[in-house]
Formats: C-alpha cells, sequence, structure tokens
C-alpha cells in the first residue's frame, strides 16, 4: 500500500493538529523533535510521522 506523505511530519499523531496553522511555524528538516502546541505531546519527528503514514495505509486498507 501506497500513501501520500502530504502532511504526515506536520500533523500530531496524538490530537491532529498540522503545524503551520494556527499561526504555528511549520517544522523543518532541522527539527528532530518537537512538542505539538495544542495536545503538548512530545514527538520524535520520523517516529510521529511513521505512526501517521501506518495510520493512513490502515485507513486506505479499509476502503479497499
Ligand atoms: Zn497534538
Amino acid at each position: 500500500i501506497t500513501v501520500s506523505p502530504e502532511n504526515t511530519t506536520q500533523t500530531c499523531h496524538d490530537c491532529g493538529f498540522v503545524m503551520g496553522s494556527d499561526g504555528t511555524e511549520k517544522l523543518t528538516l532541522a527539527d528532530r523533535e518537537w512538542t505539538c502546541p495544542q495536545c503538548h505531546t512530545h514527538h520524535i519527528r520520523d517516529h510521529n510521522a511513521a505512526l501517521n503514514i501506518l495510520e493512513k495505509g490502515f485507513q486506505k486498507q479499509q476502503k479497499a
């Protein structure tokens, strides 16, 4: 299964907040870890992105 990588890095896996919205700064490639401004969960950038990609894959599979 392939999924669109769009916003998988910028989206908080816990609450769905998207960095760059509500006047926040988007994460840059230099940001390896970050804290969600909405739910205050601390994320390892690549781990959070991987969870979002996994979830997208599951959603796609359910629709198929
Ligand atoms: Zn969050």
